[in-house]
Order: C-alpha cells, then sequence, then structure tokens
C-alpha cells in the first residue's frame, strides 16, 4: 500500500502553530513511506475563505520545506464532482431528499431537548421518496442502531453508538455538499489512506464514517493528534508567544528548527530533542503520537533555533541572514568574507535577526563604524588609549595569515608593557567592533586583515576621551 496523506487547510487566516504541525505530520508520514503527500484548500466557505490567506499558507510551506506530490486542489472547483457523490447517495438509497424548513428542523431539536434528549432531525422525509425542489436538501440515510466505530493511530479503537448520529445534511439547497461530505469525497478520490488532523476533528470523524460507509469504501486510517496548548495549560494563543509560520519567518527562525520543535509537540523518539530533517523523515513513521497535549514553550523554540543555527553550513546560513542585513553604508565583500564572518559569529546567534545585526559591526567600512556610548565611556580612558598606540605598533609587523599569530602578536604586546589580558580586550574590541562583545579578538582580525585591523585603531586613537 503507497502512502497518502493530505494536508487540508481552510484558507481563513495564515498557516499557525497548530496547522503546520498538521502539515508536518502528515508530510514526514508520506515521505517515511516513501508515499504522497497532497495538499487539498477547503475553500468552500466563500466568506470566509480568502485568497491571500491560500498564498499565505502555500508561502508557509513552501519555506518549512513541506513539498507537495502534484498541484494543490481546490474545494472550490471541485463542485460538480461533490454533486455526482451525492447523487450516487441518493440512487444507491443511501440519502434522501427533504423538504423540512428551517424552522421545522429546530422545531424538531427543540422538542428533542424539551424531553431530555439529544437534538436531532426525527427522519420524517427517511421514506417519503421525495425528489428535488427549492429549499430542499439532501439528507444521509444513517443506520438507527447500531454502533460506528474506527481505529485512530492515537486514540486507539473508538466507537460511537449510531443512535447518537442523526440524519446528517450531506448536500445544502443552495446547491453546495456539507463540510463532511466534500471532505470524504475528495479523501475517498485522492486515494488518502492516512487522515491526520487536529483532534478537534474528532466529532466529525463518526458521521465521515457513515459517509464511508454509504458510499461503500473501505476507512481511512484516522490520527487525531491532541491540541497544543500553552505553558499553562490553556488553549494556545497570541500571548502565550505563538504565532504564525510567517511571523516566525520574520523574526528569524530557521525552518528546520520549526519542523524540529514543532514535531517534538505531540510525537516523542526515546529523549532525542534535535533532529535533522533527514533524521526526521527516518524516525517518523507514525507510531509515538502522544496522547496527551503538548505545551508549546516559545524558550525551547529559541533553543532549538540555536542549535540549527550552529548546524547549518555557513555557505547556507550567508543566503539565509542576507535579506535581514541593513545593507546601508556596508563596504563590499566577497563570499569568503562573509562566510567567515558568519562562522564567526553562528555560535552565538540564536536567530538570523540576531546574526544579521551582530554581523553588522564588520562589514561597516572602518570610517563607518558605529560606537556604543556605553562601551565608548567604559573602555575610552587614558590607559587605554597607550595600550592601543602600543598595540598598533606591535599589529603592523603582524602576521594576519593566521589566528594564531595575530594571537601571538597580542602576547608579545602584554609582555613587553607588563599588561593583562583584561587591560586590552575592551579598547581593542571598541576599536575593532565599536562594543565590548563578539568573538576573539584574533579571529576578527584574521578576518578584518591589516589595512582595516590597523584603520580601526586608528579611529579610536583619534577619539577625545
Ligand atoms: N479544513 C479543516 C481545517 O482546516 C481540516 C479538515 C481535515 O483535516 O479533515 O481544520
Amino acid at each position: 500500500m503507497t502512502v497518502v496523506t493530505r494536508f487540508a487547510p481552510s484558507p481563513t487566516g495564515h498557516l499557525h502553530i497548530g496547522g503546520a504541525r498538521t502539515a508536518i505530520f502528515c508530510w514526514l508520514l508520506a515521505r517515511h513511506f516513501g508515499g504522497k503527500f497532497l495538499l487539498r484548500v477547503e475553500d468552500t466557505d466563500m466568506e470566509r475563505s480568502k485568497e491571500e490567506y491560500t498564498t499565505s499558507i502555500l508561502a508557509s510551506m513552501r519555506w518549512l520545506g513541506l513539498d507537495t506530490d502534484g498541484e494543490p486542489y481546490f474545494q472550490s472547483q471541485r463542485m460538480a464532482f461533490y454533486k455526482e457523490c451525492v447523487d450516487k447517495m441518493l440512487a444507491s438509497g443511501h440519502a434522501y431528499w427533504c423538504s423540512c424548513t428551517p424552522d421545522e428542523v429546530e422545531a424538531m431539536r427543540e422538542k428533542a431537548r424539551a424531553e431530555g434528549k439529544k437534538p436531532r432531525y426525527d427522519g420524517r422525509c427517511r421514506e417519503m421518496g421525495l425528489g428535488p425542489g427549492p429549499g430542499r436538501v439532501v439528507r444521509l440515510k444513517a443506520p438507527l442502531t447500531g454502533e460506528v466505530a474506527f481505529d485512530d493511530m492515537v486514540k486507539g479503537h473508538v466507537v460511537f453508538p449510531a443512535e447518537e448520529l442523526d440524519d446528517m445534511v450531506l448536500y445544502r439547497s443552495d446547491d453546495t455538499p456539507t463540510y463532511n461530505m466534500a471532505v470524504v469525497a475528495d479523501d475517498i478520490d485522492m486515494g488518502i489512506t492516512h487522515v491526520l488532523r487536529g483532534d478537534d476533528h474528532v466529532n466529525n470523524t463518526p458521521k465521515q464514517v457513515l459517509i464511508y460507509q454509504a458510499l461503500g469504501h473501505a476507512l481511512p486510517i484516522f490520527a487525531h493528534v491532541p491540541m497544543i496548548l500553552g505553558p499553562d495549560k490553556q488553549k494556545l494563543s497570541k500571548r502565550h508567544g505563538a504565532k504564525a509560520v510567517i511571523e516566525y519567518e520574520k523574526d528569524g527562525l530557521l525552518p528546520s528548527a520549526i519542523l524540529n520543535y514543532m514535531v517534538r509537540l505531540g510525537w516523542s523518539h526515546g529523549d532525542q530533542e534535535l533532529f535533522t530533517i533527514p533524521e526526521l523523515v527516518a524516525a517518523f513513521d507514525g507510531t509515538s503520537l502522544n496522547s496527551a497535549p503538548a505545551s508549546f514553550d516559545p524558550e525551547k523554540l529559541l533553543w532549538v533555533n540555536a542549535h540549527h543555527m550552529r548546524e547549518t553550513p555557513a555557505a547556507t546560513l550567508v543566503e539565509l541572514v542576507k535579506p535581514f542585513l541593513d545593507t546601508t553604508g556596508l563596504a563590499a565583500h566577497d563570499q569568503a568574507y562573509y562566510e567567515k564572518l558568519v562562522s564567526l559569529y553562528q555560535p552565538r546567534a540564536a536567530t538570523l535577526v540576531d546574526l544579521a545585526r551582530e554581523m553588522r559591526c564588520l562589514l561597516l567600512p572602518a570610517a563607518g563604524l558605529e560606537y556604543d556610548a556605553k562601551a565608548r565611556d567604559k573602555a575610552l580612558t587614558a590607559e587605554g588609549k597607550a595600550h592601543l598606540a602600543g598595540l598598533r605598533s606591535e599589529l603592523a609587523d603582524a602576521d594576519y595569515g593566521s589566528k594564531e599569530a595575530l594571537h601571538e602578536a597580542l602576547q608579545r604586546y602584554l609582555e613587553s608593557a607588563g599588561a593583562k589580558f583584561k587591560a586590552i580586550g575592551p579598547i581593542m574590541r571598541l576599536a575593532l567592533l565599536g562594543s565590548l562583545g563578539g568573538p576573539g579578538l584574533d579571529e576578527i582580525m584574521e578576518l578584518l586583515g591589516k589595512d582595516e585591523t590597523l584603520a580601526r585603531i586608528d579611529r579610536v586613537m583619534s577619539m577625545e576621551i
């Protein structure tokens, strides 16, 4: 059996964490088994569906690397097909036309409620043999007794008593299929073998099972994954720091980190927290899905992101960080310079935004370097400037070919001046970077080269204390 999964977003908003996780699970399941991953845009709600959201969801999926097999399906373009399916069910006697008005149906529900029963349609048109007509709907002839059961990879064997389900509407009087009708018609037509979705849909599933049965089709395997909660165990929302995928993209997170973090919300693989994408594909076979809700933790997401920042090859990171760089006033540098620069900051940057901000001081020309006011107040002292003068002559003759040689040059100066490193660290950092943090001085100087190092020192030398 070829595994075929689908992600079926409704384009009523951007792709959010919950939806992204469903998409990731479906994609991984298909890729793990060498199957197919399909995308179906559920845009039949004309009022709430917006094209901009479809575009945004597709862009987020592309950004996450969730490639689909074939072009996306749009439910709005498949209306004739749904009608055919309903006609088949009418012809086989599994569905019937109903002429009850919404008010009549409401009155039946009211009556049932008053009798302490579950509100339901009472089936009065079931055996009337009605045909189509204005205001009429098509209903499923649901079984009156027995059980509706399905197997779920998360919840196990799920059973609902048939009496709890009424003759649901399959096709409305405005010539549109209902949600459950369209979903099942599509899942059958697309050969979906695994329906994985949020467990907010679990109450739809028995209804969908009845439609499968009415269409004479075997059930797929279901997997209803629990909701994602905030750290306080409440429904996840913005106040927990949960965002849409496009916002994470703007915040400078890496798609591989989002994938790694999200997949662990509801799935485990021993104690392993950090995965590459190929490792995820190899490990994710749909087992070990957790039945308890997972909590979203923005701090952990950043921690996972920092790990992926360290693991990403410098050349790739250069391309990823470029859109985040403020390019005003930057000097021209070649690819090799960018790669070395990125590898210097890579171990300490949590996001691409951080990386871009930190890198900027080593991309500006000496004349354009910006100085942090506090760093300047702290480091620019008479003693500091005296050391800088001594360092300048030592560094004018140094070999810039390796950081070891530069490290030795600094040591030579310290020995000759009888000084400790902490006497020169702040003033050198101020000179080279404009601030007091950053990588090792020897690495920075190796990257900058002699002319740029000396030009930066000269600028601070000329500053008034
Ligand atoms: N369109 C539904 C949603 O966005 C998904 C339905 C399904 O996966 O069956 O929640």
